[in-house]
């Protein structure tokens, strides 16, 4: 096994990570959110969906390179499905936002909600930095790319866990809308400069 096979083999088991916290995110975000009623933790819970799209691809280029296609080719192709998943992502949380906020959606408080942001907090930020050495190593952009996606979902529980709390205890309700539509704003900025990239390239 040559250093490259080993490197992407554990690409593979770093994205297989990622789905399965994404899953985590989506059953429990899910599960907090109905019972507490809170827009904001199924808002949650939904991106996380869209955020699993950006692991698939990773998943998709690495095994493809292991299998024998052109490491060129995958990366390529990769870099500009990851591209769409932040135009995904973006689209997501401005509707998510503008709906949150047009009916004044209240994030309510819930320990559930609360314990799975601060899990979100610690566990995403290693995972990023984990994709972001191994880019370094194996030279591609696309994980790149990807441990961005993770730095968002970072921002992302952060901005809940606040939202949450600013209301509970202010009754702001719109801190956490308002933040989603900073992070809309990061996403789109992100997949433009990807696509850009992928065309100076060619
Ligand atoms: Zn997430």
């Amino acid at each position: 096994v040559t250093t490259r096979e080993a490197s992407l083999k554990r690409g593979v088991n770093l994205e297989y990570f990622s789905l399965l916290w994404n899953a985590i995110e989506t059953i429990v975000g899910l599960i907090a959110g109905l019972v507490s009623g809170s827009v904001a933790l199924i808002g949650f819970a939904l991106d996380s969906i869209v955020e699993a799209s950006s692991a698939t691809i990773l998943l998709w280029r690495f095994r493809g390179e292991a299998r024998g296609r052109p490491e060129e080719e995958v990366e390529r192709r990769a870099i500009r499905m990851v591209a769409f998943a932040f135009y995904g992502l973006a689209l997501f949380l401005a509707v998510r936002s503008v709906y949150d906020l047009i009916t004044r959606a209240r994030p309510e408080a819930s320990a559930l909600g609360i314990g799975l942001a601060i899990g979100s907090l610690i566990v995403m930020p290693l995972l990023a930095w984990k994709k972001r050495t191994l880019a370094r190593e194996l030279k591609s952009r696309a994980l790149e790319a990807d441990s961005m996606q993770t730095i968002l979902c970072t921002y992302i529980s952060a901005f809940l866990l606040v939202g949450l709390v600013a209301n509970a205890a202010f009754g702001w309700w719109w801190a956490d809308p308002v933040a989603a539509l900073a992070i809309a704003v990061i996403a789109a900025r992100e997949g433009r400069e990807l696509l850009s990239e992928g065309e100076h390239q060619h």
